[in-house]
């Protein structure tokens, strides 16, 4: 399985940035998971953005969804002629709120370029080798984390959330940890997100060997982030950033394995 980030800031994006989102691939199935401002432009770097599997939408923020617009008009003037019915999963209410943004006949494309679902926490969807589970988690409004399960580990994504049971929760068991760190440490408790060290006990716990720290305002000092992570954390910790990859593959076990038997 392999994770590219596409978006890395939070709330607004600095130079070279864009918001929340991720590609997450693995055997052919490509899934998208958020679509912040800019996150588009990222991903038609590294893949077909008209032939993705499915967009996942964490929560109702413009700053994990805006570029379903884009990727609408990616659809729909694809060279081929328009794609479309794209399956999109997305928290209660968002789709009507997007319709309501656009006229009669931009809505009715939105509704021909994407079939949309409404999320169930703990619904689970399967795409290729890849499995999705979404948790639901607590931040503003109806916000869902995801396990993505692939053939050699699991990739938790907190999406926006406060430290709490919820999180916990949905890191559970977690081979690399995505976890947003909005707040640096003289914001802790003053609102729905994690700092670096929530976000960092929560992958100890979790047991992820890899924390990737994300949601990134651009003014934060991440030299900062980082170390206020490594104080709660002893595994690796890295600060998201455009096109990073992050691969979780079974190279190292399938490695093992052939050690014992010779
Ligand atoms: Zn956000
Ligand atoms: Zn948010």
């Amino acid at each position: 399985m392999r994770l590219t980030v596409l978006g890395s800031s939070a709330s607004f994006a600095g130079p070279g940035q864009a918001c929340s989102g991720y590609l997450v691939e693995e055997g052919g199935a490509r899934l998208l998971i958020d679509a912040g401002n800019g996150t588009l432009s990222n991903a038609a770097a590294v893949t077909d953005v008209t032939h993705l599997d499915a967009a996942f939408v964490s929560h109702t923020h413009v700053d994990h969804f805006l570029d379903l617009f884009a990727l609408q008009a990616a659809l729909r003037f694809a060279p081929s002629g328009p794609v479309g019915s794209m399956p999109l999963y997305l928290p209660e209410g968002l789709w009507a709120r997007m319709l309501a943004l656009l006229p009669e006949h931009g809505a009715q494309q939105l509704r021909e370029a994407f079939q949309a679902h409404t999320i169930a926490d703990g619904e689970t969807l399967k795409f290729g080798p890849l499995t999705v589970t979404a948790h639901a988690v607590d931040h503003d409004g109806p916000t869902f984390a995801f396990t993505v399960d692939g053939e050699a580990g699991r990739l938790v994504y907190t999406a926006d959330t406060r430290i709490g049971a919820a999180a916990r929760a949905a890191a559970q068991g977690a081979d690399v940890l995505l976890a947003e760190c909005t707040f640096e440490m003289r914001y802790a408790g003053r609102g729905p997100h994690m700092t670096p060290a929530e976000a960092a006990g929560l992958a100890a716990e979790s047991g992820a060997s890899l924390l990737v720290l994300t949601h990134i305002w651009p003014t934060a000092d991440r030299e900062q982030l980082l170390a206020d992570a490594r104080s709660a954390f002893d595994g690796e910790v890295l600060l998201a950033e455009e096109l990073l990859t992050v691969n979780i593959d079974p190279i190292e076990e399938a490695k093992s394995e052939d050690d014992l038997t010779s």
